[in-house]
């Protein structure tokens, strides 16, 4: 799964069962996993200064990089974590283990080629699912719709659960990112202006925002719309009455 959509996923996941105060601890246990990954790219590219093909195609399967990738999406290392934490009667690590966990859930049955170790280092067992996230060859188009769907239909909860206009903001970020990418996985390109099909995806990434945030202050919205009607009617039956 993409990473942001880690976030957004684990937010709602535990935001709204096990720990709603623990926003941070979620959003670090949520994109944790992923950092060496992110921190391998930028060595390869910047300071080796490979090919993408090179990265993805040769790099990324070096037994180092693996090794760092596997620990931190392993499932038993982060129950380990969880369980010392619970021991110490650290709330905030322990939250921030089981988002790690639901990571590693989540990438489960989305990583083809580029499954990841779960079990590391009790196991090396990969688990190739028939199905990948990125990869269209393996049924990308089905599996980034329903994944980018999911992001979509949580957003208006995770958008409740934020507190600042900050972090608001990068989930609506978020939000168009997720329609561009899977846009361009379909094969539109939102540079050609000519296309119907572009002007579709432009207007979907510029709707979705606003239906975000209307389903998040859809009582605040009624409450005014009724605070003005009544306000109205007083005015138009004391007019009336005089
Ligand atoms: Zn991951």
């Amino acid at each position: 799964m993409q990473t942001q959509g880690h976030y957004v996923l684990n937010l709602v996941l535990l935001g709204k069962t096990i720990a709603p105060k623990h926003n941070i601890a979620i959003t670090i246990g949520a994109i944790l996993p992923d950092i060496p990954i992110f921190v391998f790219y930028l060595i390869s590219k910047y300071m080796y200064n490979m090919s993408e093909a090179k990265i993805w195609g040769e790099a990324y399967y070096q037994p180092g990089w693996q090794n760092i990738i596997a620990t931190s999406h392993s499932i038993p290392i982060a129950l380990i974590g969880f369980l010392v934490c619970w021991l110490l009667d650290w709330k905030w690590g322990a939250i921030l283990c089981v988002s790690m966990v639901f990571h590693c859930l989540l990438d489960l049955p989305v990583h083809h080629d580029d499954a990841h170790r779960h079990f590391y280092p009790f196991s090396d067992y990969r688990f190739y699912s028939p199905v990948s996230y990125w990869d269209i060859n393996h049924h990308a188009r089905i599996a980034g719709g329903v994944e980018a769907a999911l992001v979509l239909i949580a957003s208006p909860i995770v958008m409740g659960l934020l507190k600042t206009p900050y972090t608001k903001g990068i989930l609506i970020v978020i939000d168009v990112v997720y329609i561009l990418l899977y846009g361009w996985m379909l094969g539109i390109n939102v540079l050609n202006l000519k296309s119907l099909k572009t002007w579709g995806l432009i207007l979907l990434a510029l709707v979705t925002p606003l239906i975000i945030f209307a389903s998040t202050s859809k009582e605040q919205s009624l409450k005014k719309f009724q605070y003005y009607k009544m306000t109205l009617w007083n005015k138009l039956s004391n007019n009336k009455l005089r």
